[in-house]
């Protein structure tokens, strides 16, 4: 028998926001979006005010400053950095689990070989860690397939079950499916929801005792799967991190944009952070398209919209290299006169570093560019992002994007290093 565990960390966002200011504890947060536009992570306190997820910021602004909520820009770096701390502290935990990272605040754990555990103490126990190391609450479903374990988590995250919920046995699954409706399954969409009500089939224990055959006609393989996971026949296993085929790094600017100068700037840290990730996941990039662009929803100006490819002759991760590329691509398609909004970068093309194959006719040492890389990585690592850059990721960045309240990058920046006093 399978059993899996789903552990997702409670409003992910506002959790790390509260990990070095203690006294946010209690108190209604949101944090906002890129460019500070809509309200992305909420607190119970601010849920239970009423503010919508993706509730656009201005719109909500009265209740938000009536009630005294704190306001924070998002913090993405810092977010990421706790995230790696977790999951970290995860693999610590259970070294001998299988792990899926499934998003910044949720991963996947095979337990089989723990069942002779009390998972429910084994879980508990998890959890109470990451509180104290990582100053994060979680919830812990478990149960025998995927999606019965997403379920389990919902229910974990009630407060009567203090963060744990063990839902491996069949009667009382079936207590908890009968009141949950289907569209709130993971993995069913709205408009399948929508389809399966008029089929008759409301609830998920509905959908569970629903014959997988006329599932699969009305629907596809993909939604009798869900039928058999809900009857605790594993169909979806542990998915292992397969490298991305194509990394893109783009961002609207915080301000309108004319001379070319800041877009280059823009341009040249979107890739040197597009070419860390590349590095990161042991590839190398053969070709690169860039793009820049007026704000469509700028109806008055006139509007503009190119992009341009280059084709390395032998594939690379150094970020100097890309840069120098994309810039020549930029001067190409950059036209004077408009108001450019974004622009971003796209690596295409992606191999293994392991793959690459010399060039006949062009004299290249990889080996000193790769070396050049790995100490900028490392001295990043050890320092802080951001400790060693290229020059032409310009310093002022003032083409950068609004987020008048973030909170201090806590954990990556030796500036922002907490102060105990
Ligand atoms: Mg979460």
């Amino acid at each position: 028998m399978s059993t899996f565990a789903l552990i997702d960390c409670n409003n992910f966002y506002v959790s790390c926001e509260r990990v070095f200011d203690p006294a946010l504890q209690g108190k209604p947060i949101v944090v906002l979006s890129n460019n500070d536009g809509c309200v992305v992570a909420r607190s119970n306190e601010a849920k239970a005010l009423g503010i919508p997820m993706g509730a656009p910021y201005y719109q909500h602004k009265p209740i938000i400053e009536k009630n005294n909520v704190q306001v924070f820009s998002s913090n993405y770096q810092f977010y990421g950095d706790i995230s790696q701390r977790v999951m970290q502290s995860l693999s610590l935990l259970i070294p001998n689990s299988v792990m899926e990272i499934y998003s910044i605040d949720e991963a996947f754990l095979r337990l089989d070989s723990f069942e002779k555990y009390n998972l429910f103490t084994f879980a508990a126990n998890i959890r109470s860690k990451i509180l104290k190391w990582i100053g994060i609450p979680t919830s812990i479903g478990i149960a025998q397939t995927k999606t019965l374990a997403k379920i389990a988590n919902q229910v974990a995250k009630k407060k009567i079950t203090c963060g744990v919920f063990d839902m491996r046995d069949y009667y009382l699954q079936e207590q908890i499916m009968a009141d949950l409706p289907v569209e709130e399954l993971w993995g069913i969409s709205h408009k399948w929801g929508e389809k399966l009500n008029t089929l008759g089939i409301n609830t998920a224990l509905e959908l569970k005792t629903a014959n997988a055959q006329f599932i699969r006609n009305h629907f596809s393989v993909v939604m009798e799967r869900i039928v058999h996971e809900l009857r605790g026949i594993s169909c979806l296993n542990i998915d292992k991190k397969t490298p991305k085929k194509t990394i893109l790094s783009s961002k609207s600017f915080g301000k309108p944009i004319t001379d070319l100068e800041p877009i280059e700037q823009a341009l040249a840290t979107y890739t040197a952070q597009a070419c860390g990730k590349l590095r990161r996941q042991g590839s190398k990039a053969r070709a690169i398209q860039i793009f820049l662009q007026t704000n469509p929803f700028r109806q008055n100006d006139p509007q503009y919209r190119n992009e341009a490819k280059f084709i390395f002759n032998l594939p690379t991760s150094d970020t100097g290299m890309v840069i120098q590329a994309g810039k020549k691509l930029l001067k190409s398609i950059y036209r004077k006169g408009y108001h450019y909004h974004k622009c971003g970068i796209v690596l295409l093309d992606l191999i293994s570093k392991d793959y690459q194959q010399g060039h006949l006719f062009v004299h290249y040492d990889a080996s000193k560019h790769d070396n050049l890389m790995k100490t900028l990585d490392n001295l990043n690592n050890l320092m802080g992002t951001g400790t060693v850059f290229h020059a032409a990721q310009g310093i002022n960045h003032d083409w950068e994007m609004r987020s008048h309240n973030r909170s201090p990058r806590y954990t990556t920046n030796w500036k922002d290093l907490p102060k105990a006093y």
